[in-house]
């Protein structure tokens, strides 16, 4: 990364307000406030959360958090590594897969609670300035042409009216961000109920850095190894019709075990029980004008391979850049129109996927139970599926292909493909401002292309995967475009698309 910083800001960056302090507001507050970008996050809650509720960080989430002062060393050091899910069918083990043949330096799952992901991105947030102010509630929000002015109600009752250039919703399932832009939360309710229970457990026959999912006439039994001797146990239950599903009894959880799971097993010191449905809900698209909708205030979907808060952090990380660039006026407003295309894409790939892995999962339908023992016990033995499980459950696959961002094409060049992730030595995206990486040999071409744009790229080349190509990466580390190494015209046509004013940024 250069050292030479060009004036880029004239003007004071314009401001967020981010409604919600969870993990995805969280995420979002910490982003923009280490690129420079002036935040206010509230919370309506008194404290953080003090459930573990998710307990999932997968690698693509971990590779984005690297990319901040601290890393991802202390999510790291936090946490306890998971890196294999064995399946169990009538009580045999039938099929085993492994993430460590992830391309990652995270080839695993990092199982920590949710409070603790947050706690330490509070932590985070605060080295870098910010405090969270808690017991503050939007309780109206007025979109505006040019911003928003959100209601605030304080602890002690005082209303606030707050404005602010942007507004982020990151305020959960109830969203009120999402009820006052009028978004349809378009999806079903599962008529089943849920246990769940955080537990101490003795007699898990399997070592400790495995998942197990065990399929079972009744249903599906999940267990998830959170600390050596804690463990998270899901599974469905047969609709009570309550207005609320119930909350189980310890007694109930090891009359589960005992019933669905291996043989052995004692379960003990209960941490956290409850009972809970599933939702598969989405919104169509994310951004409303001067509004923008993340994490469960967009989607909220079925436990099922942990995705749902890894997701919301997504969306997080692919926001703030953007919101970065746009509000420093580097680059145009179009840019963040491709926010919504791409989380609203990915949103859909893991509602659908969530909701694939939860029918299988709960089939009661002898004839497809059958079907699915037999192909999970083919399938996992080839190399090729287990591979792409992996890649997928780490959201290591996530991809922007049909952004309207994405160009290029990257046929008979050895590297990635545009809208796909590229992994280097040194991340993507750290510095003070974000920046897209050129990775290209310093020909004429290349060259120009730095004098042009020293606000929307780092200062120096990188080196391309293949020489006779140049990759334009992102600041999260997707491939925008890809062009030979003699003609950069993919490259240019997008750096022009983000650039405030059409072919120059205002640095140039
Ligand atoms: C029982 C349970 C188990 C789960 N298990 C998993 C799992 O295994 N894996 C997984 O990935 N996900 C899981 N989830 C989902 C995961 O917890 C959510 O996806 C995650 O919390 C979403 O984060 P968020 O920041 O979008 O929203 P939230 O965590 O809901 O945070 C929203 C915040 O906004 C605040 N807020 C709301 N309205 C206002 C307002 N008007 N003004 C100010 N503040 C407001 C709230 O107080 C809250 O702090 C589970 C959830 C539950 C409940």
């Amino acid at each position: 990364m250069s050292s030479a910083s060009p004036d880029l800001s004239p003007r004071t960056p314009s401001s967020v307000l981010i409604v919600g302090a969870g993990p995805v507001g969280l995420t979002l507050a910490v982003e923009l406030t280490r690129f420079g970008i002036p935040v206010r996050i509230i919370d309506k809650a008194v404290g953080r959360t003090d459930k573990s509720k998710a307990i999932v960080l997968w690698s693509r989430t971990l590779e984005l958090l690297d990319r901040q002062p601290g890393g991802a060393a202390a999510f790291v050091a936090a946490g306890f590594k998971v890196d294999t899910v064995g399946f169990v069918a009538h009580g045999q083990p039938i099929a085993h897969a492994s993430v460590s043949s992830a391309q990652t330096p995270f080839a695993f799952a990092l199982m920590l609670p949710q409070s603790e992901t947050e706690r330490l991105l509070e932590e985070r947030l605060e080295a870098l300035g910010v405090t969270v102010e808690r017991q503050v509630e939007v309780v109206a929000l007025a979109l505006r042409d040019d911003g928003v002015d959100a209601t605030l109600r304080h602890a002690d009752g005082r209303q606030e009216t707050a404005p602010a250039d942007w507004l982020a919703g990151c305020d959960g399932a109830h969203s009120i961000v999402r009820h006052t832009v009028g978004a349809q939360f378009t999806g079903t309710t599962l008529d089943s109920d849920w246990v769940l229970a955080d537990i101490h457990m003795t007699g898990y026959p399997v070592p400790d850095t495995q998942v197990t999912i065990a399929w079972h006439e009744d249903g599906v039994f999940v267990v998830f190894p959170m600390s050596p001797g804690r463990y998270r146990i899901i599974a469905d239950t047969p609709p009570s019709g309550a207005a609320h599903p119930p909350t189980p009894t310890l007694d109930d959880i090891q009359a589960l075990i005992d019933r669905r799971g291996p043989a052995g097993m004692r379960a003990f010191d209960p941490v956290w029980l409850a009972g809970f449905r599933i939702n598969g809900r989405k919104v169509s698209r994310y951004r409303w004008g001067r509004a923008f909708l993340c994490g469960d205030a967009a989607h909220v979907h079925s436990p099922a391979g942990g995705q749902g808060m890894n997701t919301g952090m997504q969306d997080a990380f692919n926001l703030a850049w953007k919101l970065a660039l746009v509000s420093r006026r580097v680059a145009a407003d179009g840019l963040l129109d491709s926010f919504s295309v791409e989380r609203s894409a990915v949103g859909d790939q893991v509602l659908a996927a969530a909701e694939r892995l939860t029918t299988i999962g709960t089939t009661k339908n002898p004839f497809l139970r059958l079907v699915r023992n037999t192909v999970a016990h083919v399938a996992f033995g080839i190399p090729g599926i287990e591979h792409a499980f992996a890649q997928t459950m780490t959201e290591l696959s996530i991809g922007y292909p049909e952004s309207p961002l994405t160009s290029g094409s990257a046929a008979g060049l050895d590297g990635p493909r545009p809208g796909q992730r590229l992994l280097a030595d040194r991340p993507f995206g750290t510095g003070e401002l974000p920046r897209f990486a050129l990775l290209a040999a310093a020909t004429e071409p290349a060259l120009r292309l730095l004098q042009s744009y020293p606000a929307l790229l780092e200062a120096d080349l990188r080196e391309p995967p293949d020489r006779a190509g140049a990759w334009l990466v992102r600041p999260d580390g997707y491939v925008a475009a890809v062009a030979r190494s003699h003609d950069m015209a993919a490259i240019e046509a997008c750096l022009a698309q983000v650039a405030l004013s059409a072919g120059a940024d205002p640095a140039a």
